[in-house]
């Protein structure tokens, strides 16, 4: 999931401090680092800034060496070296995820798979060295992709592969489920208010000073980082997108994304370019933005409709944007481009 292990050591040397937005006195102040595979970034506007960053950094560490199947001594890595062998142990956060994983993956019938393990490793996109594995290797690895054989022991806090070369990867909720410890640890600090960006999985908390609700906008798929096409207005919780545009590498003129369709063993091609999901759970919105790309629009759109704490806007690679019901009045567009559809 998480690229590569080496991020982590750069992560503390790469950490940026900065000071944005004056607001009533009191300045907001931003602070960076690489971790999770990925650009984190956290916003406070707190009275002990330095020490409240070091508790969320270090605690993002703390998940990503129990997470990450690029740590050896990581849960993840543990669960999947023993495979086929015996159940493991793990951390009550590691089980808790896997659990709502396997949730997830029945709400959305294999949408979701945290055993699509094997295929992560096969394509490598995200590492150095991604390629488009033979047909024969993806057909003999599709056998080993089955959330359904996932053994979950509560009382034990195990986890158990029952077959040698399973292999699970949490890298489609693990950086939602940080943001929101990450809000956990805020507030208990007595943080008034924030936003946590974790490579694309942002959370807000707080009521803004000018009693405004929070405004985020949603990346447009082809462009650079920090083009929007559209912004949603939120008071508080998570706004989580899955895009192609997020890792991706180009292989005889064709573009291969890391949003893998479990039963294919091969990246998701049905015309959606990026889904974000709205919730008040940040471990939710990354999972179900996962599981919504690989549903596809009009599956997707209708699982999002009909759970009443979500909401979604997809985007198809024809630039037409559906916004769920309850997010039409807080979605503004800002690009004439992308044009608002609405089902037949
Ligand atoms: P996200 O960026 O949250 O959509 O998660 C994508 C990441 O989750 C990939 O980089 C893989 O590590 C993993 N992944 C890809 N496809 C799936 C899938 N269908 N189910 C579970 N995890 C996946
Ligand atoms: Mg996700």
């Amino acid at each position: 999931m998480f690229p590569k292990k080496r991020f982590s050591i750069l992560a503390v040397s790469i950490s940026i401090f900065l000071c944005t937005t004056a607001c009533a006195g009191k300045k907001s102040e931003t602070q960076t680092e690489f971790l999770l595979g990925t650009t984190c970034s956290v916003t406070l506007t707190s009275k002990h800034a330095k020490q409240d960053f070091d508790r969320v950094f270090t605690l993002v560490q703390e998940i990503e060496q129990t997470m990450s199947v690029h740590v050896e001594e990581s849960d993840v890595s543990k669960i999947n070296a023993m495979a086929g062998k015996t159940p493991v142990s793990v951390e009550p956060e590691t089980f808790y995820l896997i659990e709502r994983a396997v949730e997830i993956a029945e709400e959305t019938e294999g949408a979701l798979d945290i055993t699509v393990g094997p295929f992560v490793e096969e394509w490598g996109i995200g590492t150095e060295h991604p390629k488009v594995p033979a047909i024969e290797t993806i057909e003999n690895l599709l056998s080993f992709v089955d959330y359904r054989s996932i053994v979950l022991d509560k009382q034990e806090q195990s986890v158990y592969l029952p077959r040698q070369r399973m292999k699970i990867d949490l890298g489609a909720l693990a950086k939602g489920y940080a943001a929101h410890e990450a809000v956990k640890v805020l507030q208990e600090e007595g943080v008034a208010r924030g936003i946590i960006d974790f490579g694309g999985n942002i959370m807000v908390f707080g009521t803004k000073e000018s009693k405004e609700p929070w405004r985020i906008g949603i990346q447009q798929p082809e462009a650079s980082r920090g083009h929007y096409f559209g912004i949603v207005e939120v008071d508080e919780g998570a706004v989580v997108s899955s895009g192609t545009y997020e890792r991706f590498f180009v292989q005889d003129g064709v573009r291969y994304h890391h949003i893998l369709d479990p039963a294919a063993g091969r990246p998701v091609r049905n015309g959606l370019d990026s889904v974000t999901i709205l919730a008040e759970s940040g471990t939710d919105a990354d999972a179900y933005s996962t599981a919504v790309f690989v549903l596809g629009l009009e599956k997707g759109y209708r699982f999002i409709e009909s759970k009443p704490e979500l909401e979604a806007v997809l985007v198809t690679v024809d630039k037409e944007v559906y916004i769920t019901s309850g997010l039409e009045d807080r979605f503004l567009q800002n690009n004439p481009n992308y044009i608002i559809t609405q089902f037949e």
